[in-house]
């Protein structure tokens, strides 16, 4: 969010609480740049939101897709249906509740995978070997390794 004193777009949040009995959440802002101090109203935005992706197209947000790549992600598992719907609607809701209509794709990955990685490790690394679209096998390793949870009595 824009300071609205001196043009920084680099404003952090202070404090958030709902507001107006749970209709807007009221966000206490902070400019590291000139100190000053503002405040943002969040609200439901039934406006569509837009995908920005990494080669800059631009691409109206399609739920169905994300619920099929989650879907795909997460074929086999132990996991219940219910589960996945409620999964994905959490996901819908963060991204609507960001305040801005234009999200990065790099954004809806991190969210998608942060909420995977919760729920089954398995459809976690399942969503970001495509996601991340390694390159080259090292890293994919690396990659897993760094973020499966230790298993017991392995060695940190
Ligand atoms: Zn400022």
């Amino acid at each position: 969010m824009r300071c609205p004193f001196c043009g920084n777009v680099d404003t952090q949040v202070k404090d958030s609480r709902p507001a107006e009995d749970h209709v807007a959440i009221r966000r206490r802002r902070f400019c590291p740049a000139c100190g000053g101090r503002f405040t943002t109203y969040e609200r439901v935005q039934l406006r569509d939101l837009v995908v920005i992706k990494t080669s800059g197209k631009r691409e109206d947000f399609d739920r169905d897709k994300l619920e099929r790549s989650i879907r795909i992600a997460m074929q086999k598992r132990p996991v219940e249906p219910e589960r996945i719907d409620q999964m994905i609607s959490g996901i819908v809701r963060r991204l609507e509740s960001m305040g801005e209509t234009d999200i990065s794709s790099k954004v809806i990955g991190e969210i998608v995978m942060e909420t995977l990685a919760r729920i089954d490790t398995v459809g976690y690394v399942r969503f970001a070997s495509v996601y991340k679209n390694f390159q080259e096998a090292d890293d994919f390793d690396k990659f897993v390794s760094e973020l499966r949870p230790p298993q017991p009595g392995e060695a940190e």
